[in-house]
């Protein structure tokens, strides 16, 4: 488990080494970036070289041995590092929105996790983390989906943030750190993490997944450089969806509303067949319903990508054999897809608060048809 496994996170990486060498590692930090990218990674790495219990040097890569700035990596051997690699190490802690399921107070267990709540960040963290930690060095929380932390539990920990007990350290993982409370962000050290090069979460993907290249290309591009959710998409099987999701796209460009219907249609589709995949959101339809959504508004967002670089003279990056792409880039301008790229956004957001869906995909409608409208 070495820091030079987070690839493409030098500034990152060199940040947190350079705390690491003067022994000033900040109590609580917060890794933003998009998903995928390698802030989980990167946060274990931190978490092992913490608590182990002799960290090595070694030459920073690229950089030979005898390097003035070597890096300071958990030593693999300890028992620290033993317990922490088999995933039982006491006093490593990932904090997750789904604990609530384990907690003891039943009314909390039988609650829909959709925020990281209140309850869960009291049990699980504001109260133990005073305690010693149970083998003496330190205690390392990861907060995953920080993002999702609502007000009131962001507010609960804000004491724990300011003064945290001096063995403890805490990593909230964000993927933007604006999604955070301003009181939350000043309490703690700010450290980005940026998406991954298209070309290297292709070639990972041909690589690790078995995917053909040009599907590869085109999944790069759609996820925008998040190598995670690149992975994800390519076992959803979602390219057999994508020439739906251009048709659809079509459709609202002479059509809003009737184009927005057809994208919900998918959505409902595509959820249903995530259903099988996985026991636990299964159980929460909604959140199905929320992953549906997303990635077929992450289909629609690169034909407005894939249409601006064909108006600046570049070549499409996700939709090369799509010539419905050129077709509709030839009626549009800058100007009408930057405005109608905006709007996606905003209904991404909406998605996540979990908005309804037929009001969003009526607004996702409209953004189509005022960037690709013909004869404007
Ligand atoms: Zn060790």
């Amino acid at each position: 488990m070495l820091f030079s496994d987070v690839m493409h996170q030098d500034a990152a990486v060199r940040q947190i080494q350079r705390a690491l060498r003067v022994g000033r590692v900040p109590h609580a930090i917060v890794l933003s970036g998009p998903e995928g990218v390698g802030k989980e990674m990167l946060a274990e790495r931190l978490a092992a070289v913490l608590l182990c219990a002799e960290p090595r040097e070694t030459p920073p890569p690229e950089e030979g041995a005898g390097s003035p700035n070597a890096w300071l990596n958990a030593c693999g051997r300890c028992t620290d590092c033993e317990l922490f690699s088999a995933g039982s190490h006491p006093d490593f802690h990932r904090i997750y929105r789904t604990l609530n399921k384990l907690h003891p107070d039943k009314a909390i267990r039988k609650r829909k996790a959709i925020d990281l709540g209140v309850d869960v960040i009291r049990h699980f963290l504001i109260d133990p983390i005073g305690l010693r930690p149970a083998r003496g060095r330190a205690k390392a929380y990861v907060v995953v989906e920080a993002d999702r932390l609502n007000d009131s539990a962001q507010n609960a920990l804000l004491k724990t943030l300011e003064e945290p007990p001096g063995h403890s350290y805490l990593i909230l993982l964000s993927s933007s750190g604006d999604a955070l409370l301003p009181t939350t962000r000043s309490r703690c050290r700010q450290i980005q993490l940026r998406p991954l090069p298209a070309d290297f979460v292709a070639r990972r993907l041909v690589e690790k997944c078995g995917v053909q290249p040009a599907a590869a290309r085109f999944l790069a591009e759609l996820t925008n450089g998040s190598l995670g959710l690149a992975i994800q998409r390519s076992e959803e099987d979602l390219l057999k969806r994508v020439p739906a999701v251009f048709r659809a796209v079509e459709h609202a460009a002479k059509d809003p509303f009737a184009g927005g219907r057809d994208l919900i249609e998918l959505c409902d589709e595509i959820a249903k067949e995530f259903k099988g995949d996985s026991e636990a959101l299964a159980a929460d339809k909604t959140a199905l319903g929320r992953r549906a959504q997303c990635l077929v508004l992450s289909v629609v967002s690169t034909v407005f990508r894939d249409a601006l670089r064909l108006m600046v003279g570049r070549p499409p990056a996700a939709c090369e054999n799509e010539p419905a792409v050129a077709a509709l880039a030839r009626q549009s301008s800058i100007s009408r897809i930057g405005s109608s790229i905006r709007q996606l956004a905003a209904a991404e957001r909406q998605i996540n608060q979990n908005g309804n869906k037929g009001l969003i995909f009526d607004s996702v409608g409209i953004a189509i048809n005022h960037a690709f409208r013909p004869g404007v």
